[in-house]
């Protein structure tokens, strides 16, 4: 019975709201919906509404609506890309300050080994661009990296 009234209390009664039921003719074999609201009796061919609810449920096909599928994907990168420009841009920035401290530091450790430097001095610098890399790294945690995002 299933397959012939599957939308039984799925499908609501248009005259007074609760849900249809189906039910068999078992003589000549046809199905139904009925209303069971006593004085509604509302009561439809389950052939008919079946091939109703099918055409309702086509004009929500996703292959029809691909056209504007498309609009939406680009308009949302459009957007997405809009709205993180700037962070993007300051990821790039972050990375490559990053990049010049490690040759800052590296230089500054070549220098101490070669005693071009002291102590004191590499000491005060080490502390120094340690310093700048730690607040590098922080706001490189928050900026949006480039690449992740659709372009
Ligand atoms: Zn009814």
């Amino acid at each position: 019975m299933f397959p012939y009234i599957p939308l039984k209390r799925f499908l609501t009664c248009g005259h007074c709201g609760k849900p249809l039921r189906g039910y068999i003719v078992k003589k000549k074999n046809l199905h139904y919906y009925k209303c069971c609201t006593k004085a509604c009796n509302n009561n439809k061919s389950a052939t008919t509404l079946n091939s109703l609810f099918e055409k309702v449920l086509d004009r929500f096909k996703i292959d029809r609506a691909k056209d504007v599928i498309d609009l939406i994907k680009q308009q949302t990168v459009a957007v997405f890309n809009q709205l993180t420009a700037g962070k993007q841009d300051d990821y790039q920035h972050l990375q490559r300050q990053h990049r010049e401290i490690v040759t800052k530091i590296n230089r500054l450790e070549e220098r101490y080994v070669e005693e071009e430097i002291g102590g004191d001095l590499y000491h005060k610098y080490r502390q120094r661009y340690d310093d700048e890399r730690i607040r590098n790294r922080g706001k490189t945690d928050e900026a949006i990296p480039a690449g992740v995002e659709p372009r």
